[in-house]
């Protein structure tokens, strides 16, 4: 989609802190981090979210679940959380399928809650 962020990010249109690449997905820190490690990840076909995906959508769907804890080892971090955010009542603002993984202190308390 031309009109999103994520969409551009994936493209090289505009920069990303990333930090994992490949075929399916890209893997990049949040521009306004709300815990000490927060990085998007975020698949390279453009869903809007969770309530869009498809049947077809399974298999990328448990690729990036099998992503994110090899990830989540290279971070550096023993636990996290893993969020996603569906609908913009569910706290939704980019609508580019994304999982935030989330580790070390919270730095923000009213972090990621719906607005
Ligand atoms: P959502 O609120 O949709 O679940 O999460 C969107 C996330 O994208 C937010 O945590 C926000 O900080 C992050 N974000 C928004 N714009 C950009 C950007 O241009 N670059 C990066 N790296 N993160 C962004
Ligand atoms: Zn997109």
């Amino acid at each position: 989609m031309s009109d999103c962020i994520f969409c551009k990010i994936i493209k090289g249109d505009i920069p990303a802190n990333k930090v994992y690449e490949d075929q399916d997905m890209v893997a990049f820190h949040d521009a306004f981090p709300a815990a000490e490690t927060h990085v998007l990840v975020v698949p390279k076909k453009h869903i809007d979210s969770l309530n869009h995906l498809q049947e077809e959508d399974a298999e990328l769907i448990a690729k990036i679940s099998l992503a994110i804890p090899k990830l989540a080892e290279t971070l550096g971090l023993e636990g996290y959380k893993t969020l996603v955010n569906t609908g913009k009542a569910g706290g939704q603002s980019v609508f580019h399928l994304h999982y935030h993984i989330l580790g070390g202190k919270f730095l923000k308390k009213d972090a990621l809650q719906n607005t």
